[in-house]
């Protein structure tokens, strides 16, 4: 944690130069497989266009526990940390082919200090330990600076979400660590954030294992649905 922190301290004194995004820290971003598939480009106009510009619009999308810890874990070895990546890079994937401008990012990933972006999403799974659980939620930051857009972002992720997955949504089980997630603490307060629990791995574990790109897309589309509607 206090690396974390003394990164963060250099990477705030630092905005604007990506010196700390290039390091150890982010395997998979810089050279894996959706990166080959939708290389970054610098020319186009619009949102909807299949290119992105400096005035498209960017989006951070959180792999949950990436860079830091397993999070859940089932009995047979599945991680919530890996079912959150499959879904995290599909989400990304689908972004760029919208134009769109999109960090991949770490559960503490230095860029989270003072991170502007027109929207920030983390993705997160529930515990494997809920027989007969089901369901997905949505939630924003308690004191939130911009609440009518934040609400308009975990609207649209909910809406989206539904339609794409068939899940039932389960707010019941929105917890602290939701509403207060340490996140939404680091970007700038003008970043509309969010955070999703996709499901639980126990019993949504079929959709979120042989279905990431189906749980994709309804996260995507709930983005798209924020910048766009
Ligand atoms: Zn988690």
């Amino acid at each position: 944690m206090l690396i974390t922190a003394v990164a963060s301290l250099l990477a705030a004194a630092l905005i604007g130069v990506q010196l700390f995004t290039g390091g150890e820290s982010q395997p998979t971003t810089a050279t894996g497989p959706e990166n080959e598939d939708y290389p970054p480009v610098v020319s186009g106009n619009g949102p909807a266009l299949t290119e992105s510009t400096p005035t498209a619009p960017r989006v951070g999308i959180v792999a949950g526990h990436a860079g830091y810890d397993s999070g859940a874990v089932c009995p047979d070895g599945l991680t919530e940390a890996e079912v959150n990546m499959a879904v995290a890079q599909e989400v990304v994937a689908l972004l760029k082919r919208k134009g769109y401008q999109v960090d991949l990012l770490e559960e503490f990933d230095d860029r989270l200090a003072g991170y502007r972006a027109d929207a920030l999403v983390s993705i997160h799974a529930d515990s494997c330990d809920v027989p007969g659980a089901t369901g997905f939620k949505v939630a924003r930051v308690t004191d939130s600076a911009i609440p009518e857009a934040e609400d308009r972002l975990v609207d649209c992720l909910y809406r989206e979400y539904e339609a794409a997955t068939g899940l039932p949504r389960h707010p019941s089980s929105i917890t602290d660590n939701m509403t207060n997630y340490h996140a939404f603490r680091e970007i700038d307060y003008y970043t509309p954030g969010a955070i999703i629990e996709m499901g639980f791995l126990l019993d949504d574990r079929a959709l979120l294992v042989r279905r990431p790109k189906l749980v994709a897309r309804g996260i995507a589309a709930g983005v798209v649905c924020f910048l766009e509607e």
